[in-house]
This record gives C-alpha cells, structure tokens and sequence, in this order.
C-alpha cells in the first residue's frame, strides 16, 4: 500500500489524472482528506493538489457571482461583494480550518457537515464539473448532491449563481449545541425575493435534515406569492418537515432535529434571534 501525491497545474490536467484513476482524490483544502489519511481510511492511492490560480478565483463585483472550488471559507469573509456569505462562511469550523476549507470541499461533505452547501442550494448555484479533459459543464446544484453519493463526479471547478438583489433577502442560520463552532444540529438557508413585498421563487435549504443538503419544497410552497407574515410564517411551519429525512448521529436524534427545525424556521422567518 502506497500514497503517491501529485501535482496539476491546470485544471484540465487535473480532471484528466481523476478520470483516468478512481484511487486519486483531488486534495483541496485538505481537512476532511487528510483526516481520512491520517485516520487510516485512505492509504493506497494518489492524492492530487492542484495550483491553477483560476481554481481559487472569486468573481462577485457584478450580477453574478463565480466562486473558485479552490476559494477558502476565509476569502469568502474577506470580499466585502459577499457580505451576504459571511454568517455561512463563519459557521464553518474554526478560524484555522476555514483557512484551508474550501467552497468545493463543502459540496462533498458529509452531513452533518455541509454549511455552505446548504447556502449554495438556496441561491440556486450551478455547479461546474469538468470530466477527462473536456470543458466543464454546468448541473444544477440539486442534481449535483443527489449524483455525489454514486461518485465519480469529476473535477468541480467552481459554483456560479445570481446575486441576491437584496442583500435582507438571503438568510441563514445554524443550530448548533457549541458555540461559535460546534457541528450542525440543522442549517437553514432561505432565499425570498419579493415583488410588491410578495414573495417570489421562495428557496428554502436544509442541512442535516436529511443525508444531503435539501429543499424545504412544502416551505417554498407555503410562502410562494405571499408577503412574509404571521399567516405565511404558520403556514411554512406546518409544512416544514416535508420531504425531511433526518439521521440519529452523536449531535443530534431524528426525533429533536423534527420536533426544533419549525421553531427555528419560524424564528428565521419572522426574523427573530434565536
Ligand atoms: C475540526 C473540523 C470542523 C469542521 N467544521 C465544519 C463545519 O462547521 N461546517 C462544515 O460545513 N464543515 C465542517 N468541517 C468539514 C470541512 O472542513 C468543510 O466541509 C470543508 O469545506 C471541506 O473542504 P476541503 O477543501 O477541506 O475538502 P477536502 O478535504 O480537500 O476534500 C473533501 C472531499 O471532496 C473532494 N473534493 C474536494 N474538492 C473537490 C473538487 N473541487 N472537485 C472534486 N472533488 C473534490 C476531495 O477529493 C475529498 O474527497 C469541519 C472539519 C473539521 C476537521
């Protein structure tokens, strides 16, 4: 048994090298990758590190942002265009792993972990995905976390979506039992764009509601078209369980995450502390 490390300096050649060998694992920011070697779950193979500046780029001066996989949790916090992002970003571990943490990582980890993601599903984000040495393709995000667990994804080269036209649209919260950096009890992120103050094209995300971040599909239904009131609010309560699967792990049982995820909706909704 063996563990090679290999550099690419360009993305393609990268998705080239993963394509072509299912024991290479793309090395990113390293924290959930090198836990598995150092842990002994992941001795034979090749871990490849990545250099390609375009990896780690951020565009968000205009309409639409771009996020670099290889972008860290920490550059994230330091780009006033994403201001919006920072509560996400900051809920991420500690200030040392969102040193290394990046956006791309976020997408594959495992519930409960997954912030980020949570936030990205709410914005409607694309995914880029480059397979072999082709150009990259874009999947809606949704698709994207319901194909990670069959594997074999490719290279993300990075997550685009809009710009929240409002800033006060986008919200976010994590429940957690230590603070500020304790693992996700739940994650909710909600997207409410509204015309005339009715809501439209609600998005609402879960985190660790189910094995991967998912829509709150009852939720977005509920305030579709309304204004954000004490009806709505009820209304999205009540329906806040729908499509929700939640695991018993070491944070949390199934029957707490079920019985506290209204009242926190509820609370993000109306827009109250927690
Ligand atoms: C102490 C600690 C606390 C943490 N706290 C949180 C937390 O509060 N919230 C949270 O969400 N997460 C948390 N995490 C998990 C993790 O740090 C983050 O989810 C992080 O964003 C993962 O990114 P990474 O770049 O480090 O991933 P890596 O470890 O580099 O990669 C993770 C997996 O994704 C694959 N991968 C990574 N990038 C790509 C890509 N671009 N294309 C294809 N495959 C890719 C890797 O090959 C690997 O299989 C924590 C981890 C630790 C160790």
């Amino acid at each position: 048994m063996a563990l090679d490390v290999r550099v690419a300096t360009s993305m393609a050649e990268a998705a080239g090298i993963l394509a072509a060998d299912q024991r290479t694992r793309l090395l990113s920011g390293g924290t959930l990758v090198m836990r598995d070697v150092n842990e002994g779950r992941f001795l034979d193979g090749t871990l490849l590190r990545l250099t390609d500046p375009a990896y780690r780029q951020i565009n968000a001066s205009g309409a639409r942002v771009e996020l670099g996989a290889g972008a860290t949790m920490a550059m994230v916090l330091a780009n006033r265009d994403l201001a919006f992002l920072h509560p996400v970003a900051r809920a991420v571990g500690g200030p040392a792993i969102r040193q290394m943490a990046t956006i791309g990582g976020n997408l594959f980890a495992e519930t409960p972990y997954g912030d980020f993601a949570v936030a990205l599903l709410a914005l409607d984000a694309q995914v880029m995905v480059q397979s072999g040495y082709g150009s990259a393709r874009a999947i809606a995000i949704e698709e994207f976390l319901n194909a990670r667990e069959r594997g074999g994804a490719g290279l993300v080269t990075a997550v685009q979506f809009a710009k929240p036209q409002n800033a006060a649209d986008f919200r976010f919260r994590k429940i957690s039992r230590v603070k500020p950096k304790g693992i996700s009890v739940m994650s909710i992120a909600a997207h409410l764009p509204n015309s005339g103050s009715r809501i439209t094209q609600a998005r609402v995300a879960y985190g660790a509601m189910a094995p991967t971040p998912v829509r709150a599909r009852g939720v977005e239904r509920a305030l579709e078209g309304k204004p954000l009131d004490a009806a709505s609010v009820q209304a999205a309560k009540a329906a806040a369980l729908e499509g929700t699967r939640p695991a018993t792990d070491a944070i949390a049982t199934e029957w707490y995450r079920r019985e506290v995820m209204p009242v926190h909706l509820g609370r993000l909704l109306a827009g109250e502390g927690r």
